[in-house]
């Protein structure tokens, strides 16, 4: 059974990892994709390919989820071309993880901008066409280091937590116009993100996920499909964990 069919979704950040796995979700389910990228043209195209094979319309766009302007580009450029927009998943995302005594204010300033500047301007980018169809699903990749923070990631915990609180305040400010607004946050994901990891990390992160496994990018796409779908239509301001039980 398909779940999206007739619907448009944009997702951000997919010519790799967990925004990929998402973005063939949705197209596995019927949903015509636009996604982004910021540089690795040759992974986009491939991915725009995979999809379109699919049976679905399916775009890749080269797009900086950061500036504001390039977002607002974007939207327009997809709605003449796809017509509307259903869903958006903001799932662009960078780290530059460094204990705070060494972190700089560069580092800092780039992960906020990129992990929750970038949310702002696609959610104000997509509101309008949204609240004209009087419906819209809006579904913004948070993290459990959002939740409980960690030690190494104090820019990237404080993107996350943002995150939250801006897609609580947007699901209320934007409910009676049935457009729902929802976080996934996930754990331990196996992606180029945490390939960069220390492998002594990874093996304490491991011993501490009661289903004794890392994530896949398939994982977070699952829980991303339910909440683009109309069967969670009576959910909004979540916070949904997929961390095989890490955090609870
Ligand atoms: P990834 O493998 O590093 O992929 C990041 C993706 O985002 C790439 O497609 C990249 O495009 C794109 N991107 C980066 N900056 C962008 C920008 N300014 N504008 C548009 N696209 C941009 O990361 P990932 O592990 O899949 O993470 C995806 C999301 O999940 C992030 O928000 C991350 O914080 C979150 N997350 C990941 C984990 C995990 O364990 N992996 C856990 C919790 C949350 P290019 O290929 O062109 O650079």
């Amino acid at each position: 059974m398909k779940l999206l069919e007739g619907k448009t979704a944009i997702v951000t950040g997919a010519s790799r990892g967990i925004g990929k796995g998402i973005a063939r979700k949705l197209a596995e389910h019927g949903a015509d994709v636009a996604f982004t990228y910021r540089s690795s043209q040759k992974a986009a195209l491939e991915l725009e390919h995979e999809l379109q094979a699919l049976g679905v319309k399916a775009k890749a766009y080269r797009s900086d989820a950061s500036d504001y302007e390039q977002a607002q580009q974007l939207t327009e450029a997809v709605l003449k071309e796809f017509g509307k927009v259903d869903i958006l998943v903001n799932n662009a995302g960078i780290t530059r993880d460094n204990l705070l005594l060494r972190m700089s204010e560069e580092d800092f300033d780039e992960v906020i901008r990129v992990n929750l500047k970038s949310v702002f301007n696609m959610t104000k980018a997509v509101v309008r066409p949204m609240m004209k169809q009087r419906a819209g699903s809006i579904i913004n990749i948070g993290s459990v280091v959002g939740i409980r923070g960690n030690a190494g990631q104090a820019n990237y915990a404080a993107s996350k937590a943002g995150i939250i609180g801006f897609s609580k305040s947007v699901a209320q400010e934007l409910g009676s116009r049935n457009i729902r607004c929802n976080v996934v946050a996930p754990g331990f994901i196996e992606t180029e993100m945490t390939a960069r990891l220390d492998e002594k990390v990874l093996e304490e992160w491991k011993k501490q996920i009661p289903l004794r496994r890392t994530g896949t990018p398939e994982d977070v796409a699952h829980a991303c499909l339910f909440l683009a779908s109309d069967w969670s239509a009576y959910i909004t301001g979540q916070v949904l964990v997929v961390d095989g039980g890490m955090v609870m």
